[in-house]
């Protein structure tokens, strides 16, 4: 563990501004048309509904942290959120727990290993290390407040909604088509209640992770919630507060850490911000302070990350000076 004192110390934030909103809307319309054309990538079909998905459709948006949307391609197609529904969830589960007993229960660490694996509970006596994987975020999933399976959906379903600023829609088909394929799932679920770290019914909290990946979102969704996050937990839409600023700092922290699968650490050379991506294409990517970016293309790369979605947000990263890590040297007089 990380030797950490923070007591009596007061959490200072170093952040910046976007450009004005007339140069965000020039870059992000410049972002999606500079990619649209790009053609690599597989549409996901693992889950059977989602072989489906029209991989020509391209969304992007951009939300700031006052709330200034820009809205491109097909900003507003909706789509089942997937993995990055982990990303809200856990946010949710730090806000109701604290930062110490989730990160004790469930961990922060990346597993190294694929989204899925087994293999990662057992080398690590079936702790899940890591919520942005699915051992982990079923584990997430089960501290959600919630007295039965149906209580915690609710509450699941009611916080994604207001970091998005208005009620998600449930997609049944989504929900139906994966339910019926996901065996693994519910062995990490098992597995995970053999070891102790899963509290109620193991199969009962698959399912409600499972519809907790079929709510419904377009991109410019994603850029509201990862927005929220940006501005310290209040909506910058609705100006309503959903989470804690320490529980946007401690999400974007895993998220940073492990939110593109196996290529999370590329991602963040290359990049430099915290972002969640998921299967059926979306893409999330937060600047902390300063907003957020939303996007969705079906085609995705070997990892499970949007090819599109991957190249508009790194546009914007570098055209916006999004990444954490970029400087300059500051101006000194001439000596
Ligand atoms: N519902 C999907 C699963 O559990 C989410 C996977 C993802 O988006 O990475 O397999």
């Amino acid at each position: 563990m990380i030797p950490t004192d923070t007591e009596g110390i007061d959490q200072a934030v170093a952040t910046g501004a976007l450009p004005g909103w007339e140069r965000v809307e020039e870059l992000v319309l410049e972002a999606h048309r500079r990619h649209s054309g790009e053609a690599s990538g597989e549409v996901a079909d693992y889950i059977p509904i989602l072989g489906a998905a029209d991989p020509a459709l391209f969304g992007l948006a951009v939300v700031d942290a006052t709330g200034g949307v820009h809205d491109a391609g097909d900003a507003l197609h909706p789509f089942s959120i997937q993995s990055i529904s982990k990303m809200f969830v856990y946010a949710l589960a730090i806000q109701e727990h604290g930062h110490e007993t989730v990160r004790d229960i469930v961990g922060v660490n990346n597993t190294g290993l694929s989204f899925n694996s087994v293999m990662a509970l057992e080398l690590n006596g079936g702790h899940p290390m890591n919520p942005m994987v699915n051992a982990g975020a079923i584990a997430t999933t089960a501290l959600m407040p919630g007295a039965d399976p149906d209580a915690k959906w609710e509450s699941i379903r009611d916080g994604l909604s207001a970091f998005a600023g208005r009620e998600l829609p449930f997609d049944d088909d989504v929900y139906h088509s994966e339910i019926q394929t996901n065996e693994r799932n519910r062995a990490l679920g098992r597995l995970l209640g053999s070891y102790g770290r899963l509290t109620g019914d193991s199969d009962e909290i698959v399912d409600v992770y499972t519809r907790q990946c079929s709510l419904n979102v377009p991109a410019h969704d994603l850029a509201v919630m990862g927005a929220t996050l940006a501005d310290g937990g209040v909506n910058p839409v609705t100006g309503r507060r959903v989470v804690s600023a320490d529980v946007c700092r401690d999400t974007l922290a895993v998220v940073a850490a492990s939110g593109l699968y196996e290529r999370s650490g590329e991602w963040l050379f290359e990049i430099g911000l915290p972002a969640k991506s998921g299967v059926s294409g979306g893409i999330v990517a937060v600047a902390p302070g300063k907003g957020a970016a939303g996007a969705f293309s079906p085609p995705l790369d070997s990892a499970g990350n949007s090819v599109r979605a991957q190249l508009a947000i790194g546009h914007l990263s570098r055209s916006l000076g999004l990444n954490l890590f970029a400087s300059a040297p500051m101006t000194r007089a001439e000596e």
